[in-house]
């Protein structure tokens, strides 16, 4: 399988994508897409609806899939986790601690904008009643709701002015550290890799998570994402050097203004990613 194309990195409503999972596997499988993951933050339980909707589209491939935040040194590491096993124990109860987390941080942020005269309920910040325990709340819910309200223009405004680390109503989750996210993923038999590393503050740091006593232990590198351009050439070498697999994927979220906006404007080719498709423990 080496023609065609990948999407390895969206979300869905699951967490704060916009579109459910199976209308995501919908317009990968009618794209002719080849393979896909959908890698909701701290939620896997979107994944038996997109199983069941890949069903249709024998041809194309679909990757269990999820993203962690984790924190080192202060800083968010983002890690996608691929092949896991959705009904490990263990990464669901680890899962269901951090979107708890999710819950409380939200109630921080409201009462911080509260503060700033910006009053609005968690209710408000739900995209409907539907969004159970499962489903992992986020800032663009929030910035979403602020947009709603009228209290900003558009999602962007809303990181700008407010949500976005050092900002007057950012909140932190309590996270994991790196080596346990990785370590998380590992035990429910994925392969971890590196998310967008291109968002790190200095190329250091990443090379800090990949080797040496600090390193986390990642089985690949996510070189292909469009917060990497312009550095997706470094990132490749990295990933040669360190021996590590590549992944790529458009990080798609449904959210107007941010790139990118539709699925299928950020594809790469499936040859690049084979490895990983490839890969099992
Ligand atoms: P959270 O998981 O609640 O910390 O929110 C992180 C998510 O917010 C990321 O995965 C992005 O989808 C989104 N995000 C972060 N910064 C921005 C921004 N400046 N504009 C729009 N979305 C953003
Ligand atoms: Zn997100
Ligand atoms: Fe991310
Ligand atoms: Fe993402």
């Amino acid at each position: 399988m080496d023609e065609g194309y990948a999407d390895l990195h969206m979300h869905s409503s699951f967490s704060d994508g916009a579109e459910t999972p199976a209308a995501l596997v919908e317009t990968c499988g009618k794209l002719g897409l080849r393979a896909m993951a959908i890698t909701d933050h701290d939620s896997v339980a979107g994944l038996d609806e997109a199983f069941a909707a890949a069903a249709r589209y024998p041809r194309l491939l679909l990757l269990p899939g999820l993203e962690l935040d984790t924190k080192w040194r202060g800083r968010s590491v983002h890690i996608l986790g691929y092949h896991i096993d959705r009904k490990n124990k263990y990464l669901l109860e680890v899962l269901a601690e951090q979107r708890r987390g999710r819950e409380k941080r939200l109630g921080l942020m409201l009462a911080k904008l509260a503060d700033l005269g910006l009053p609005l309920t968690a209710r408000e910040c739900y995209p409907s009643a539907a969004f159970g325990e499962h489903k992992a709340v986020g800032r663009p819910h929030l910035a979403r709701a602020m947009v709603t309200k009228g209290y900003v223009s558009s999602v962007e405004e809303a990181f700008d002015r407010y949500l976005a680390a050092g900002k007057p109503a950012y909140a932190e989750i309590e996270k994991l550290t790196p080596k346990e996210g990785v370590a998380l993923v590992h035990a429910a038999g994925g392969a971890a890799v590196l998310a967008h590393p291109g968002e790190l503050p200095t190329p250091q740091l990443a090379e800090e998570l990949l080797k040496g006593e600090t390193a986390a232990g990642f089985d690949g590198i996510e070189v292909y994402h469009p917060n990497n351009a312009g550095c997706m050439a470094k990132w490749l070498r990295t990933a040669k050097n360190f021996h590590l697999l590549v992944s790529g994927g458009s990080d798609y979220h449904g959210i107007k203004g941010k790139i990118p906006e539709h699925l299928g404007e950020w594809l790469v080719p499936v040859s690049f990613v084979r490895e990983l498709l490839e890969w099992h423990k």
